[in-house]
């Protein structure tokens, strides 16, 4: 069985996890290295960041024989005031091997570095365009509030865009909103996480519960909150105790990354 994790952060994962991960089947990872700035110095920051992730993660990785691709963009919680400079960048960026989408990108109404929603949605634009125009995809940040009025903003946005709504994964998913995401032909992002009050049995009953074909899990791995890099494996286990099906598991947590990311693994 091969496992695709399709949302950490690189820097929350020691040698260790990577070899657990490696272990328990996981093959690669998208690798999110917009969101795993939390701070916003300035726009060479996150572009030094886009680079470590590429090179120096990509490579540590390797030694555990697992791929890592890489999204990256402006991340609403961590917008520096040149950040104009990382949009020039990002057109280059989408053209290097391994970059697979936009993301994690969107709007969140407690950003403390840029709490201007007209300019967050300004730079989200942008991005969208910049997805279309290269025929990635785009990972797009569900706030935690209001989340079906911010699941219509978004759609709107993608379709003004003209990015493909099979391309536009909406993370941080839950029980309510999965249905309404997948129903508008977009994709659903289910991040493992305490602080998202999901655990790996919650997602297997949304998986089963939901369009198989629309959704996508991940462990959403990262420094700030407690997270488990092997939520994925353990989904995998969860959906076989519901008694789904091999290539039910193998659908949602390989096939679909797969497809949506055109990893063509
Ligand atoms: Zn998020």
């Amino acid at each position: 069985m091969q496992l695709i994790d399709t949302h950490v952060m690189m820097e929350s994962l020691s040698l260790q996890d990577l070899e657990a991960m490696s272990a328990s089947g996981v093959k690669a990872l998208i690798a999110d290295a917009a969101g795993g700035m939390d701070y916003a110095t300035s726009a060479q920051a996150s572009i030094n960041y886009f680079e470590h992730t590429l090179v120096g993660e990509t490579k540590r990785a390797s030694d555990y024989f697992i791929d890592v691709y890489v999204i990256l963009g402006i991340n609403m919680m961590a917008i520096p005031a040149d950040y104009e400079k990382i949009l020039d960048a990002l057109p280059e960026y989408l053209k290097r091997e391994k970059v697979v989408g936009v993301g994690e990108i969107g709007m969140e109404p407690k950003s403390g570095t840029c709490p201007d929603l007209s300019k967050q949605e300004e730079i989200l634009k942008a991005e969208l365009r910049m997805a279309k125009e290269h025929n990635k995809a785009a990972v797009l940040h569900l706030p935690s509030a209001e989340r079906t009025g911010w699941i219509e903003r978004y759609i709107k946005l993608i379709d003004d865009a003209g990015l493909d709504r099979g391309k536009a994964i909406i993370v941080h998913s839950d029980a309510s909103t999965t249905k309404i995401i997948t129903e508008a032909g977009c994709m659903a992002g289910l991040s493992v996480l305490p602080m998202r009050r999901i655990t790996p049995e919650d997602a297997a009953k949304i998986v089963a519960e939901n369009d198989m074909n629309r959704i996508l899990v991940s462990s959403d791995n990262r420094i700030r909150h407690r997270s488990d890099p092997l939520s994925v494996p353990r989904i995998a286990v969860q959906m076989r105790r519901l008694g789904l099906s091999e290539a039910d598991v193998e659908k949602v947590l390989f096939d679909n990354p797969n497809k949506v990311f055109n990893l063509g693994i």
